[in-house]
């Protein structure tokens, strides 16, 4: 049968962009929270079980987070999607010269959190990368 296995994501943005929603919207609906506070500072740690897949990351350390790596997948959400000035993905992934990431698999995505829209596309293609 199909194994469950828990894998850690780590969960980074500018403040105010999106990541509590996200992770929030990527939870079971009777365990979202309907209202979300934006998070003050710069750094949101997840540990959120999302696939059946067998994790390769490995976090360690006290003092500082220490994270052994071996192609470790990168998924980037090019969030609010539905303001009117957004810019396109291929746009942000120009802007951030992603194709210059060479050692790793990496992917965008355009979302819109509120809806949820986007994000499973997101999650389907991490869940891919860590079979
Ligand atoms: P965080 O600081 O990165 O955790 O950001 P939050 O998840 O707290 O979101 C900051 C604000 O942006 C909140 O008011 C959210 O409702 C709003 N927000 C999040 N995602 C979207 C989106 O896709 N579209 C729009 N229009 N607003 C969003």
């Amino acid at each position: 049968g199909l194994k469950k296995k828990e894998v850690h994501v780590l969960c980074l943005g500018l403040d105010n962009s999106g990541k509590t929603t996200i992770i929030n919207k990527l939870k079971p609906s009777n365990a979202q929270t309907q209202d979300i506070v934006p998070t003050i500072g710069f750094i949101c740690l997840s540990q959120y079980l999302i696939c059946q897949a067998k994790a390769d990351t490995e976090i360690s350390g006290n003092t500082t987070t220490n994270i052994k790596h071996r192609r470790l997948p990168i998924l980037f959400f090019a969030n609010k999607m539905d303001l009117r000035d957004a810019i396109s993905s291929v746009k942000v992934s120009q802007l951030l010269s992603l194709e210059n990431i060479k050692d790793k698999p990496w992917h965008i995505c355009a979302s819109d959190a509120l809806k949820g829209e986007g994000l499973q596309e997101g999650v389907d293609w991490l869940q891919d990368q860590i079979q």
